[in-house]
């Protein structure tokens, strides 16, 4: 199984990257973030209860995110691989991720980083709140997710690089140049496994 991390701050390009290789190699993405947005459009209390979170662009609580991922996998037990989009975001979670793939006799097989500067993201999502006007884009909020990022989930470069499965890309390029890029890293990996 083929279990790809991807990796980096909000608006760095995951998820489009996360599409393309789940059409590419067959594989399920799992987005934290999609899920959570589902679950905020529905009206249920649950979603009730994560739309402030999410607003204000903090992460939700630990119980409630391993809750949503445990619930995603088990959709998809016949699935040749995930991409976690967005999971995990703090070492926490990372341990608990590789908990939960353990059972399954698993584990995280790489972390592909998509890198990019502050002022990028900052362009970027203010331009996507023009597109998709997700409450979360707003200046004030993306420097909130982006010094959330930085506290709370960079702490993780280290944790994968420490386990030798950490490869970083530069995210400002073409988005079918890093496609490029990251599909080379994965056919590598696919051939030396
Ligand atoms: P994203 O689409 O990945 O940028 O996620 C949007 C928002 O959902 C984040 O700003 C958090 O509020 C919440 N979220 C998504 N994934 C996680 C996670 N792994 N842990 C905590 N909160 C999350």
């Amino acid at each position: 199984m083929l279990n790809i991390v991807i990796f980096g701050p909000p608006g760095c390009g995951k998820g489009t990257q996360s599409a393309m290789l789940t059409e590419k190699y067959n594989l399920v993405h799992l987005s934290t973030g999609d899920v959570i947005r589902k679950e905020i459009k529905s009206g249920s209390d649950f979603g009730n209860q994560l739309k402030s979170i999410v607003e204000k662009g903090e992460l939700v609580p630990y119980e409630l995110i391993i809750k949503i991922l445990e619930t995603s996998l088990a959709k998809h037990n016949d699935a040749s691989g995930f991409i976690f989009d967005g999971f995990p975001r703090t070492i926490a979670q990372a341990k608990d991720l590789d908990d939960i793939l353990a059972k399954d006799n698993q584990s995280v097989s790489m972390v592909i980083s998509l890198c990019i500067h502050d002022s990028k993201v900052i362009e970027r999502l203010l331009n996507r709140a023009k597109i998709e006007g997700r409450k979360d884009d707003t200046e004030e909020v993306i420097k909130n997710r982006l010094k959330i990022y930085k506290e709370q989930t960079c702490p993780l470069i280290d944790f994968y690089k420490e386990q030798g499965k950490y490869v970083e890309i530069e995210g400002d390029c073409s988005i079918d140049d890093i496609f490029g890029q990251i599909s080379k890293i994965i056919d590598n990996h696919t051939i030396t496994a």
